[in-house]
């Protein structure tokens, strides 16, 4: 019994990890040990139980919920485990499959006492409060339940917050991204959260883990600091790698960590939500003054950073006003639950608002009040006509987006946050990031995610579909709110705030998810583009003006980036497509914006809408799962497209800056340098730098682009440049193949990938170290796409030169090969897949 978890406990103690959680069927091992223990093994056999189990609706936990509400109604007997005691390790698993037998053993005399206790401490109930409410009129423990709910108790047990924290400083400088704590070569370890640990730092502070666990032996609890944390991907597991280092184990709870300090100059807002979420305290100031093994006191109280000495270092602001109370209550997701708990419990017994928890002073709209497009659309997803910066309020999600890196870690949430339905409209699982070469993590992923979606009512891609905002995009509905975990999760209409997987997992569950409503920066796009100039050009230009207009600076130390945590608001370009207006959207994640939004005409999105419903009848037609959530979408379209109104901003609606640029300026191709996508260069600035590995794919690229490189690269013999070729969706591929492309990129030696992310992701297929590549991807963080690489990024057109000439060409060969090859022929290559259009079509070339 259970020889193969003592084994794994063995082999992983050797490599310094937790043994794994228990499976389902060793926890059932585990309760038939504790019915008739061998001498000496009762205590450990118990320990496993109360402390090995992941909880929440994971299936371990349902095995050991059912093994423990058995013991507590007597049907099963224990030496070990008393019926109070099962009792109270129900009380221990946060919510869940313990709930029921809970709730119903207030009704049972012997163990009642203990269940009302143990039910006090949870806020995980869901549909269970009714019942509880309705007990309370005839149960006096229900009432007490019920009482202590209203009177926040689940929050006033744990201890407070703390007036001064001392902590020893482990400091990065420069800039950290979510790729430094968790690298993309290690994504398939992400879900066993202490191995992947074991990566963070490798490449960009090699050693670190060793001096943070020095720090901590010493018995110090350690700051982590740096200039700029958490740029780049929305990862959960960066910051899961980062508290299993920095932060305390959670009781009860296996191979998990939370309340680790960070502290940054900057923190990239997701990743500041995430470590909110995770239970951590993120924190801004000024970190010039601090460097690793400083002894440093927050002084919570005084507002400041003090050094060993006792002197001022840094100012110290908590922002936001209730991040005491998240980290009171162990993040600002069970804040904000047991908030909604705490304020159901005391509406059931007539009581007033609670004075238990930081209340919010929201901004109050004046007389009048102007309002911003995003404004706007998050306004109407509250309920109300609009929502002014710096309110705290909680958007109705409409759509949810799941990929498969991030996404078991997402369905672990789920059931920590006991989710058995999303009540989110829509929720999209991908497997895009690991489909094309799967390692035998992923195989399991791919296996295992898709009933897990759909059993929840989720809609389930399949490997091999392709990248998820390029089907995301096309399931969303005009002027609603939603999230990914994804950072590129930023719908072309709508608007959407990407998210970590925790926070992901929550909107999922819950439907709504809380929302620091951000500043919005208006991008005014005006005149009109010059020939041969394309969209990926006017993406470039919002770095290369806002540069040239001291809004931003390549520049990490101390660096001024006026779209950080803010909305983009772009106007100038309301005749684009759906899939074209991503383009757009898609980059703003490079400028580390919160979210982004297009103004778009109303006739356009009506036709976006008429192929989307196509494609998702389609979809329901070759067998796609949840066939009722497609459903209901095609049925929100068909309500949509009835009276096809978009949203408006207000003429006087008020921005925190405005940034216009004139397309008419733009008279040659930008390109963002290596290695950052805000160094933005026209192409005479570049021109003759010679290239290996040209890279023509990812969510920037829709099928247009490739049609128009499949023009350039045509009978032009094998280029001295690597080519690979990955269209976004299998869509995009079949499509192509039917109008001879494929053939074309054969001839040319070109690697055609499956539709997904392929290099853009860089965990699969990487390019040659040490090269130079052109790819009209969105990202080139270092290391990226391959290791010690050089990466431009730039439009599909001039990638396909480039590849022909095996070198970035002049702007006068750029403008030649346009003219003669592409922009005769425009109205046939930028045609857009109009499913609608399409008559008996198939999802794939072959049906
Ligand atoms: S193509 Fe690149 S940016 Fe887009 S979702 Fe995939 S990895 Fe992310």
């Amino acid at each position: 019994m259970l020889d193969s978890y003592f084994e794994q406990e063995k082999e992983r103690a050797k490599a310094g990890l937790p043994p794994f959680a228990l499976t389902p069927a060793e926890v059932e091992d585990v309760c038939l040990g504790l019915e008739q223990p061998e001498p000496g093994q009762a205590a450990g056999l118990r320990s496993l139980l109360e402390n090995r189990v992941s909880p929440g609706v994971d299936p371990s936990a349902k095995v050991k919920a059912g093994w423990l509400a058995s013991v507590a109604k007597g049907n099963v007997e224990s030496p070990a485990v008393s019926r109070e005691d099962a009792v109270r390790m129900l009380g221990s698993m946060l919510g869940g499959y313990n709930v029921e037998p809970l709730v119903e053993a207030l009704s049972d005399k012997t163990i009642a006492a203990a269940a009302a206790e143990a039910l006090k401490k949870i806020v995980l109930v869901y549909g269970h409060f009714e019942t509880v409410v309705k007990l309370s009129l005839t149960n006096p423990l229900a009432k007490s339940v019920l009482e202590s709910w209203a009177a926040g108790e689940w929050f006033l047990s744990r201890p407070e917050f703390p007036a001064k924290l001392v902590l020893k400083v482990f400091k990065v400088d420069g800039e950290i991204n979510t790729d430094d704590f968790s690298p993309a070569g290690h994504a398939p370890t992400r879900p066993d959260i202490p191995l992947h640990a074991q990566s963070m730092g490798q490449t960009r502070f090699p050693g670190g883990n060793e001096v943070i666990k020095k720090i901590r032996a010493e018995g110090h609890r350690v700051a982590f600091v740096g200039d700029v944390v958490g740029t780049g991907s929305s990862r959960k597991s960066a910051c899961n790698s980062l508290m299993w280092h920095i932060g305390e184990d959670i009781p009860f709870v296996p191979n998990k960590r939370r309340a680790g300090v960070v502290i940054g100059g900057l923190i990239a807002p997701i990743f500041f939500n995430t470590v909110e979420d995770s239970g951590g305290l993120p924190l801004l100031a000024d970190v010039t003054g601090m460097k690793t093994g400083d002894v440093i006191t927050l002084d919570f109280a005084a507002g400041v950073i003090r050094g060993a000495a006792g002197e001022e270092i840094s100012k110290l602001e908590i922002k936001p006003a209730t991040l005491k109370d998240e980290f009171r209550a162990g993040g600002r997701l069970s804040l904000i639950i047991g908030r909604q708990l705490t304020a159901k419990a005391r509406q059931a017994l007539g009581l007033g608002e609670a004075a238990l928890f930081t209340t919010v002073e929201n901004p109050r709209p004046k007389q009048g009040q102007g309002y911003t497009l995003a404004q706007k659309i998050v306004g109407r997803a509250c309920g109300v006509e609009g929502v002014l910066p710096g309110t705290a309020c909680e958007p109705h999600m409409t759509t949810v987006g799941s990929q498969d890196t991030t996404g078991p870690m997402t369905a672990d949430e789920l059931k920590e946050l006991a989710c058995l339905e999303f009540q989110a409209d829509l929720f999209m699982q991908s497997f895009c990031h690991t489909a094309p070469y799967p390692k035998s993590a992923d195989v399991k992923v791919h296996k295992t995610l898709p009933p897990f979606m759909v059993a929840r009512k989720g809609v389930s891609l399949r490997p091999g579909d392709g990248v998820i905002h390029s089907w995301l995009n096309r399931l969303v509905l005009p002027d609603t709110v939603g999230t990914g975990g994804d950072s590129h999760t930023r719908f072309p209409i709508g608007i959407s705030f990407p998210a970590g997987s925790g926070l992901v997992a929550f909107a999922g569950a819950l439907g709504f998810m809380p929302l620091d409503m951000p500043e919005s920066v208006l991008v005014r796009f005006k005149g009109t583009m010059n020939p041969g100039i394309t969209l990926r050009d006017a993406v470039n230009a919002i770095p290369y003006f806002a540069v040239k207009q001291g809004l931003l600076t390549v520049e990490k130390k101390n660096k001024k980036n006026l779209f950080n945590g803010c909305v983009l608001e772009i106007e100038g370009f309301e005749d684009l497509t759906g899939d074209q207006a991503y383009e757009l959207t898609d980059a703003s994640a490079e400028r580390s914006a919160a979210a982004c939004v297009l103004a778009l005409k109303e006739e356009r999105v009506a036709e976006y809408i008429k192929s989307n419903v196509a494609l998702m009848e389609k979809m329901i037609e070759e067998g796609y799962q949840s066939a009722d959530t497609l459903r209901r979408r095609i049925a929100a379209c068909r309500d949509w497209l009835e009276n096809p109104i978009l949203i408006k901003r207000d003429p006087h609606a008020e921005y925190k800056a405005v940034l216009e640029i004139d397309l008419a300026a733009i008279t040659e191709p930008l390109v963002a340098c290596p290695n950052d996508p805000d160094d933005v260069r026209p192409l005479a600035a570049v021109a003759g730098d010679p290239v290996q590995e040209v890279f023509i794919g990812s969510c920037m690229t829709n099928i247009g682009q490739f049609r128009a490189a499949g023009r350039i690269l045509d009978k032009a013999g094998i280029p001295p440049a690597r080519v690979w070729i990955t269209p976004p969706t299998k869509m995009d591929a079949a499509q192509l193949m039917r109008e001879g492309y494929y053939a074309i990129f054969a001839a040319l030696g070109g690697r055609t990938e499956m539709p997904g992310c392929s290099l853009c992701m860089g965990n699969q297929a990487r390019v040659g170290a040490g090269t130079t590549v052109f790819a009209t991807s969105t990202r080139n963080f270092d290391h990226r796409l391959g290791d010690n690489t050089r990466v431009y990024l730039g439009s599909a057109e001039l990638a396909a030169l480039t590849a022909l000439k095996g070198k970035i060409p002049t702007v006068d060969e750029y403008m030649a090969v346009m003219k003669a090859k592409v922009l005769p022929y425009a109205g046939e290559i930028y045609r857009y897949l109009e499913f609608h259009k399409m008559g008996d079509f198939s999802l794939g070339y072959v049906r």
